[in-house]
C-alpha cells in the first residue's frame, strides 16, 4: 500500500491497520492494508497522512488515491456498524486531509 513493493521472498507482506489500534481502530478487514514489513514497522502509530508525505519525502510514489478510498471504505462500514467511537473522530481527520491533499496535488 506504501511503498509500493510488491510483496515476495524477502519483502514479507504484513497486514497494517489504516486507523492503528492504539488509536481506536477496529479488527476489520476494512481497516487492514497490505503493507511491507518495513513500512508497517518503520509507521508505526503515524496516520495516514503522515506516512503518505513520509513515503513522499523518500522518494517512494505511494497511492495516495487507494488510501484515501480505504480509508472511505472503512468510514462506511463503521456508519453501517456502528459504534468504534475512538476511531470516528481521527478517520474524520484523515479523510479531510488526504482529499485536500490529493485535490492540490
Ligand atoms: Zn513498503
Amino acid at each position: 500500500m506504501w511503498c509500493r513493493r510488491e510483496c515476495a521472498g524477502l519483502v514479507r507482506g504484513t497486514t497494517d491497520h489504516l486507523v492503528p489500534k492504539v488509536k481506536g481502530g477496529p479488527s476489520w478487514v476494512e481497516n487492514e492494508v497490505l503493507a511491507c514489513s518495513r513500512c508497517n514497522r518503520e509507521r508505526g502509530h503515524t496516520s495516514p497522512g503522515e506516512w503518505l508525505a513520509e513515503c513522499e519525502r523518500r522518494g517512494w510514489q505511494p497511492d495516495g488515491a487507494a488510501v484515501l478510498a480505504a480509508l472511505r471504505a472503512l468510514d462506511r462500514a463503521i456508519d453501517e456498524r456502528g459504534g468504534q467511537r475512538r476511531a470516528r473522530p481521527y478517520l474524520a481527520a484523515q479523510l479531510r486531509r488526504l482529499s485536500l491533499d490529493l485535490a492540490a496535488a
